[in-house]
């Protein structure tokens, strides 16, 4: 017992204190700033691989972008990557970056289901459901446990079984072979349930959007309570979206309480 209390004074704290305002080592690339600099926007769109970027007004759609940083190497003066990893939202509009405006992406708080608020407080168990994923988002999901991430401080887990989750995380791009396990995942999580989208794949389809072997037909039926975006999603956008979630129903539910 002694021991281990000397180990722990001697390592410290390993987790990262303050999740909403760390800094992330590295070339990581969060939300982009697009100026109003004057370049070829034919060439621009057409370097993308993914059809990311929009024309006139110059847009660049994080549900789309694979973070490949192609459009920022040709044109440095146009686009810029910055650190700013807070990229979540559960607006799909709000993941188009605009030029000239330097906005921070949030959530819309009106599109917070209410019920959700009655039932999960400080606590969300979510199961996890890659949809023909290549391991990269499944790998970084899971390192939002570990020592130095520690979702589960905030109440935040990952659960094996569906039955016990409040909700279910798709990363991939739903291949025709997940479409009825996904479904099935889904059905065995009781109500009232969420769905969050993590990673481009699974927002757009990514560099895969189009494919035959693509079964998307879920998303038509089933509303999303939450978009990461990320190529692979990094730990601290997957976090911080989520604790948005938890933050504003919660003050939802205080006003809740306040008008009624
Ligand atoms: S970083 Fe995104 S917008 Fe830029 S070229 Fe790559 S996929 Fe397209």
């Amino acid at each position: 017992m002694i021991g281990n209390i000397k180990i722990l004074l001697h390592q410290g704290m390993q987790s990262i204190p303050d999740i909403t305002n760390a800094d992330i080592p590295g070339p990581f690339r969060g939300t982009p700033v697009i100026t109003s600099e004057k370049v070829d926007e034919q060439a621009l769109v057409e370097l993308c691989p993914t059809g990311a970027i929009l024309s006139s007004p110059m847009r660049i759609d994080l549900g789309n972008c694979t973070f490949c940083g192609e459009c920022a190497f040709a044109f440095p003066d146009k686009i810029r990557f910055t650190k700013d990893y807070k990229m979540a939202t559960n607006d799909r509009s709000r993941l188009i970056v605009a030029e000239g405006k330097a906005q921070p992406i949030m959530l819309d708080p009106d599109l917070i289901k209410r019920e959700i608020s009655q039932f999960f407080k400080g606590s969300l168990k979510l199961r996890q459901v890659s949809a023909g994923g290549d391991n990269s988002c499944e790998l970084e999901l899971n390192a939002c446990g570990n020592v130095n991430f520690d979702m589960g401080r905030f109440g935040i887990e990952f659960v094996a079984s569906p039955r016990h989750a409040d909700g279910i995380v798709i990363t991939g791009p739903l291949t025709e072979s997940m479409a009825i396990p996904l479904q099935n995942c889904y059905d065995a999580v009781p109500d009232p349930k969420i769905i969050i989208l993590a990673g481009t794949d699974a927002i757009s389809g990514g560099i895969f959007a189009g494919s035959l072997a693509l079964n998307r037909s879920f998303l038509n039926s089933h509303k999303v309570d939450l978009y990461v975006p990320g190529n692979p999603v990094h730990p601290l956008t997957f976090i911080n979206g989520v604790l948005e979630l938890i933050k504003e129903r919660k003050n939802n539910l205080a006003e809740h309480r306040i008008s009624t």
